[in-house]
């Protein structure tokens, strides 16, 4: 326990303990420099991660949304991967199926390039309006017509006209320091109407319980448990009707809910008794993996082996920016085309295509992302290249 005494700003409790600190991350995984100089100057944050033993919610209480940069540019689609494409065809099905979404008016708060909300209106025959500071430019010149409204904004009361028969939010609410407070507003907007919400977000909690490091970035804000995340709406004054994990099992959490009758209440939780023990674990852990990584890249520099990383998303930003010698990576490879001729903050990669690897011809690929060791594999096979493959 390195400090307490904070306010959770889930539950409102002050049973908080401090139990992870880091000191110089980049503020923004989302947005990229085009320059390799501007890279290394990148703007940092401070990361001080805070679990409340009331309700479980564990936040990065030094979190400040205004410096992240969540405007065109930012950017974190994972729609070039066609095992996520998939998992995002089988909920918008779902959601059209259990919710009868044919010619009705769906709100996305922070749609990012709307590809969620384009495949529920094209699949439904239904009206969109997506609200996000980060809509790209040449999405909203092209999609932002016909079944499709896009506003490049934060969401907020002045947008609540918005809110008609459904209103989704997918891998957002993480990056949202106030939790309660914003669907406390949304609730507000819904009024008396039985407006259903469905709400995804990365599972936070697996991931630090897992002591999966690389996990945790600046702008992943709020780590929900299920328990936690239930918890947030029911303070809301909504009622949970359907909640899980779900993406390649357990990767996310979900929630649909309802404007509940009985108003706000506090569900009966259930916080492990190894609640402490296992966030306590997680920096003991963080440490012994930067130490391992340090030391294998150590002998690469001694072996003169080429390095490459593979992902330049959350995980790849903080794996490289961890280490002390990230400097023997030489390329960080993105198979999202809009990541790619850009450069990774602080740490100064670039970014480049797959096929790039054939003129680099790497000796190790580092795998920052787990989940996608079978599509790379499949990749490197098949340009032939020979390599170390290893997960970070
Ligand atoms: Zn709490």
């Amino acid at each position: 326990m390195l400090t307490d005494n904070c306010t959770c700003r889930g539950c409102g409790a002050h049973s908080t303990d401090m139990f992870f600190q880091a000191d110089c991350v980049p503020t923004s995984v989302g947005r990229l420099e085009t320059s390799a100089a501007e890279a290394h100057s990148a703007r940092c944050g401070e990361l001080n991660l805070v679990a409340c033993h009331a309700c479980g919610l564990i936040q990065n209480h030094s979190y400040d949304p205004e410096i992240v940069g969540f405007e065109p540019g930012y950017q974190v689609s994972l729609f070039h991967s066609p095992t996520f494409r998939s998992f995002v065809q089988g909920v918008c099905d779902r959601l059209i199926k259990r919710y009868d979404l044919q010619d009705k008016k769906i709100l996305e708060i922070g749609c990012g390039a709307a590809e969620v909300l384009r495949l529920l209106c094209q699949q439904g025959g239904n009206h969109g309006v997506g609200i996000d500071p980060a809509v790209p430019m040449e999405v909203k010149e092209r999609f932002d017509a016909g079944s499709v409204h896009l506003i490049s904004d934060f969401y907020s009361k002045k947008y609540e006209h918005h809110v008609g028969d459904f209103v989704c939010c997918l891998s957002v609410f993480e990056a949202i320091s106030s939790p309660v407070h914003f669907l406390r507003s949304l609730r507000q907007s819904i009024g008396e109407r039985d407006i259903p919400v469905y709400f995804e977000v990365f599972n936070g909690y697996r991931a630090i319980a897992e002591s999966e490091v690389w996990s945790v970035h600046y702008e992943q804000c709020n780590y929900f448990s299920l328990d936690s995340l239930r918890n947030t709406f029911a303070l809301a004054g909504f009622e949970v009707t359907h909640s899980g994990t779900c993406y390649e099992g357990d990767q996310y959490l979900y929630v649909e809910a309802r404007p509940s009758e009985s108003g706000e209440q506090t569900l009966k939780l259930n916080i492990p008794a190894e609640f402490s023990e296992t966030v306590r674990r997680f920096g003991n852990e963080f440490q012994t993996r930067v130490d391992w990584w340090q030391g294998k890249l150590d002998q690469c520099r001694r072996d003169q082996k080429r390095v490459v990383s593979w992902g330049s998303g959350g995980k790849g930003i903080s794996f490289l920016s961890s280490l002390s010698n990230a400097d023997v990576v030489q390329q960080v490879v993105d198979t999202n085309p809009a990541r790619q001729n850009h450069y990774i903050p602080r740490c100064g990669q670039p970014i480049v295509d797959p096929l790039d690897l054939k003129q680099t011809k790497p000796d190790v690929v580092i795998l920052t992302n787990a989940l996608y060791q079978q599509e790379i594999s499949a990749c490197l096979a098949e340009m032939q290249i020979e390599c170390e493959i290893v997960v970070a």
